[in-house]
């Protein structure tokens, strides 16, 4: 028998949000393009760290591939509250390194030069970009059960997850629904899978798979944010102990015949009526709530939620256990409010709390107030909506009480020196701050923490649950607060 971490036979998990960004400047005359203002965002950091590839004091990485789209992946979390204050902080550090750059390029081209970072997944050419969820799944799901019972949820979660947009010939739920075209895949660049099943999984592989999904879009409504990680973790956890239990899950029922085709046709759908075609080897346990081989987007969600609630009512405490801050019950509750909203047709009432509802709104009053009003007019709001830097919207929403919050601002902006307590992030925070206090140079990656300069030193972290600094993990730090004496302390 294998001895396996504490956490393999419990519903904890990990979770991680990717978040890229866009990047453009409006107001200069010279041409000044998207790269060379992600560079001088940048600038600061390689000032810092001599890398565009860097982990921070909270644990979270930030870097900038080629191209000019900055990433913030957050640092290892146990609960969606927390992924979702992590990925907040995320934006409040690039807002800040955004205001600095805008400063700098004030000072050499004009003042009215103006920084645009939109957290969206669509440029104005058309170019897409990603926001990437991570889960930690055990390693016994496999594959097959992803792509048959778990893609069908991430389908039709854009009922409440989609952030919206503005096409040139309509409005579409889903940011991304047009720029994907594959359902599970290894491949990175040419397909653009839905689930990415790259193989990396950040921690024993034995054990743990990292679920990275692709679908998603990205979200500045933090309840959008936040229910997104929590629903897909609940399903994720029915899953889980189906498997361990050797019991079908369910959602083998909701088994979708082309996942490709219901995605799109389900993101030109605010009704979420719209009926997709359900595969023919779906799995037959209950057939009866898809008797005609087809379903809608919210029926299809009411079907998961309904699996849920029966397997919470069956095992509450191992579920209420694997969230140490979600109140369980509260998130069943606001899924079903958001189904229910969704079936009235009530874009006002969901307004408050989902990205493409409080757009939708804002067109509709536009329309209203002028019903010859541009589409390219609506597009500009459609992108002002995601400027984390120079936007209007959506902090007047936030001011007017308009946008529920989840976190306060204090949360957030603790958030950006501190990394979660519960994860092996707490101590790769620390390792980050020593060594910028310290002046050292450091690398990292997700499983390891390595001095450069001036000696080297190197700490594994495999287990990401595993916050308990080790002697070794403390005899890096004793011995980098030492190099002090070689390499004079930072101010
Ligand atoms: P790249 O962007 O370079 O292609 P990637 O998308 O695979 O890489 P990163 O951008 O480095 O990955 O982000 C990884 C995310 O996964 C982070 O948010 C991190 O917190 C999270 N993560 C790390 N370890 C685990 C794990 N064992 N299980 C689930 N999530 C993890
Ligand atoms: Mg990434
Ligand atoms: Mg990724």
């Amino acid at each position: 028998d294998t001895v396996h971490s504490p956490q393999f036979g419990t519903g904890a998990r990990i979770f991680g949000i990717e978040t890229e960004y866009g990047v453009a400047i409006t107001g200069v005359d010279r041409h000044v393009d998207a790269r060379q203002v992600a560079a001088m965002i940048f600038q600061p950091v390689v000032t810092q760290t001599r890398s565009t590839n860097t982990y921070l004091c909270n644990g979270a990485r930030l870097y900038l591939d080629v191209g000019s789209h900055p990433e913030y992946a957050t640092a290892e979390t146990r609960d969606p509250l927390d992924t979702l204050t992590q990925d907040l902080a995320g934006e409040w550090a690039i807002r800040q390194l955004a205001n600095q750059a805008q400063q700098r390029i004030r000072e050499r081209v004009g003042r009215d030069a103006t920084v645009h970072v939109f957290k969206n997944n669509v440029d104005s050419a058309g170019h897409a970009f990603g926001c990437h969820e991570n889960y930690l799944v055990r390693r016994y799901v496999p594959l097959t059960v992803i792509e048959r019972e778990l893609l069908p949820f991430l389908i039709t979660r854009q009922l409440f997850t989609g952030a919206g947009r503005a096409t040139g010939h309509g409005f579409e739920l889903s940011q991304r629904a047009d720029y994907l075209d594959e359902a599970v895949s290894s491949a990175t660049t040419r397909a653009r899978p839905m689930v990415n099943t790259r193989d990396e999984p950040h921690a024993d592989p034995e054990e743990f798979r990292r679920l990275h999904v692709i679908i998603g879009d990205s979200n500045r409504s933090q309840f959008a944010t936040f229910m997104k990680l929590a629903t897909t973790h609940l399903v994720l956890g029915v899953i889980e102990a189906s498997i361990r239990a050797g019991r079908p899950s369910g959602f083998g029922s909701c088994t979708l015949a082309d996942p490709n085709a219901a995605n799109r046709a389900i993101s030109r759908d605010i009704t979420g009526a719209f009926t997709v075609q359900l595969a023919a080897d779906r799995d037959e346990t209950d057939a009866a709530w898809h008797r005609h081989g087809v379903a809608s987007a919210l029926d299809i969600q009411q079907r998961y939620l309904d699996i849920v609630k029966q397997k919470v009512r069956a095992d509450r405490d191992t579920i209420a256990r694997s969230l140490p801050r979600t109140d369980i019950d509260q998130v069943l509750a606001d899924w079903q409010d958001l189904l229910d909203l969704v079936a009235a047709q009530d874009v006002d009432a969901l307004a408050d709390r989902l990205d493409w509802a409080a757009k939708y709104r804002l067109f509709e009053a536009m329309r209203r107030h002028d019903p010859h009003v541009d589409t390219w007019r609506i597009q500009q709001v459609d992108m002002d909506y995601h400027d984390i830097v120079n936007g209007n919207v959506y902090p007047s929403l936030i001011r007017r009480g308009m946008m529920r919050t989840l976190v306060s601002q204090r949360d957030v902006n603790g958030a950006v020196d501190t990394p979660p307590r519960d994860t092996r992030a707490a101590l790769r925070g620390r390792f980050v701050q020593t060594a910028l206090r310290y002046g050292l140079q450091f690398s990292c990656d997700w499983t390891r923490l390595t001095l450069t300069e001036p000696v080297h030193g190197e700490v594994v972290l495999l287990d990401p649950f595993d916050a308990c600094p080790t002697p070794r993990f403390e005899a890096l730090i004793a011995q980098m607060k030492q190099a002090d004496t070689v390499s004079a302390p930072l101010a």
